[in-house]
């Protein structure tokens, strides 16, 4: 690394990074919007204070550093990436790079690559995953942007990044927004497995009776087996967790209403846009929506009073039932990356995708090293749920979350991501489907025309094919 570091935005992740960034021996500017935190975050620092340099504004900061510079970003993702762009822009060097670490949209990533590359400058999208426990001590770095930039910058994040058997879980995913579009699915994926997480939680809890320190226990027990995850492990510490105030299961003085900040959301909008599906990650991200409307489930409990009632599920099917799920989610998000990759020209590694996600990141697990071995693998039409270890996972587990979703349906349990999960398992189970009927319709209003399965010709038309061209030119035409 020769060019001269720099990082703007000191907020929760900004912070971390930065201190990530100085504790593998880096000197870095650093620099905040609110300048006043500055002098704090170099003085808390300690020792490592000593490789930082705070300055009271990106121009003070770009007129330090020599170039060739790499500004890395960490400020809210949108307006505030622009902002910064724009007022770093009169102090850089055709050479410079400015290095985009938040959550951004990735159709922003390539905008402003595109951009800044006309000007002679250099950008690059970086995903960042693993929250500030990650920024803070090793996360997965998902990077998008030129090769050659990234091997100049790769030398930084493969030192704070985290690592797996050695491997640092940090890689170019491909060019421009590719490394964004990684982490906003990576999100998406994260939506998912945090949902069906929590329907089983609701299933043992409000279907079962059980106390959130015995299912936090359950989910421990899962954590050795097929389900070892970071999300089951932190799912056993909030569940096995007590409110100091109250003496109560911390879940229970948790307002029942999720936060989310977009890339759930954009993963189910491009995987629309992409012509797919993400049917999990859209349950999870409409589930999120719905519990935010509190006071109408409040309600609609008193109104509709659905009656919920006791399930008899062994914790065998429910943890078969959370591992289909979770397949299922990981299969739907790599679909995306595939369609993205496709579209864009990214030419996505997937193995190395879910390689960069085995340490660091929020939905590292024991399924992403045999993921990658699947992509390595024979995987009919690039379908993970077709590839033979998790074919075989599959027709395991499937009769579980068969019977979990049977059975928390008819006792009143809501269950959208499993029930979705379920739902996308058993359409690519089926070999014909019910898509016949619909093409019949639309060939019936809209004269859209279908492909014969007899012959295979297509443009076909059933025998309504009457138009009103043809009932203008002859009244008496049926
Ligand atoms: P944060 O703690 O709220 O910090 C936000 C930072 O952005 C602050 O330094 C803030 O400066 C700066 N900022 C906001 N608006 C700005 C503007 N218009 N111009 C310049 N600076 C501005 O947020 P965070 O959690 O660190 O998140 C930073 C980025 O990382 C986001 O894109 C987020 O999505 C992404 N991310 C977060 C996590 C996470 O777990 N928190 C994980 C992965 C990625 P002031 O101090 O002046 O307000």
């Amino acid at each position: 690394m020769t060019a001269s570091l720099g990082l703007y935005g000191l907020g929760v992740m900004g912070s971390a990074l930065a201190l990530n960034i100085l504790e593998k021996g880096f000197a870095l500017h650093v620099g905040n919007r609110t300048a006043s935190k500055v002098p704090p975050f170099v003085q808390a620092a300690g020792p490592l204070g000593a490789r930082a340099t705070g300055h009271d504004s990106l121009a003070a900061m770009a007129a330090a550093m020599a170039p060739p510079r790499a500004i890395i970003l960490m400020v809210d993702a949108g307006p505030a990436v622009d902002t910064a762009i724009e007022a770093l822009l009169p102090h850089l060097s055709p050479g410079d790079t400015i290095v985009d670490c938040g959550n951004a949209d990735f159709h922003d990533t390539r905008r402003r690559a595109a951009a800044l590359e006309a000007q002679g400058l250099i950008f690059m999208g970086v995903g960042v995953s693993g929250g500030e426990e990650g920024a803070r001590h090793g996360p997965a770095i998902m990077a998008g942007g030129r090769p050659e930039s990234w091997a100049h910058l790769a030398p930084v994040f493969e030192a704070i990044a985290a690592t797996y058997e050695g491997q640092p879980c940090a890689a170019l995913m491909g060019p421009d927004g590719a490394g964004h579009f990684v982490k906003t699915v990576h999100n998406g994926i994260e939506y998912a497995d945090m949902q069906l997480i929590a329907e089983v939680y609701g299933l043992l809890r409000h279907g079962q009776g059980k106390a959130p320190a015995e299912i936090g226990a359950l989910f421990g027990q899962w954590d050795q087996g097929r389900l070892k995850s970071y999300l089951v492990e932190i799912t056993a510490a909030v569940l096995s967790a007590v409110d100091p105030a109250t003496g109560l299961p911390l879940v229970d003085v948790i307002l029942d209403q999720a936060g989310q900040k977009g890339t759930g959301r954009w993963t189910v909008v491009e995987a629309l846009a992409l012509g797919q599906s993400a049917s999990a990650i859209e349950a999870a991200v409409g589930a999120r929506g719905w519990s935010a409307e509190k006071a109408t489930r409040e309600v609609g409990e008193q109104i509709l009073g659905t009656e919920r009632k006791p399930l008899e599920l062994s914790e065998t099917e429910l943890e078969g039932a959370l591992l289909a799920g979770r397949i299922v989610a990981y299969a739907q998000g790599f679909r995306i990356l595939q369609a993205a990759s496709e579209t864009y020209g990214w030419g996505l590694d997937q193995a190395r995708v879910s390689e960069t996600w085995r340490a660091g990141c929020i939905i590292r697990s024991a399924l992403l090293g045999d993921i990658a071995a699947a992509f390595r693998g024979e995987m009919p039409h690039g379908q993970l749920i077709l590839a033979p270890a998790f074919a075989a996972d599959l027709r395991a587990s499937l009769p579980s979350l068969r019977r979990v979703v049977a059975a928390a349906v008819l006792g009143g349990h809501p269950v959208p991501a499993l029930s979705a999960a379920l739902a996308f398992a058993d359409t690519f189970s089926q070999g014909r489907g019910t898509t016949d009927l619909i093409q019949g319709q639309r060939d019936y209003f809209g004269r859209h025309g279908f492909v014969r399965l007899d012959t295979g010709a297509v443009h076909q038309h059933g025998p309504w094919a009457v138009t009103i061209v043809d009932k203008v030119a002859d009244p008496k035409a049926q």
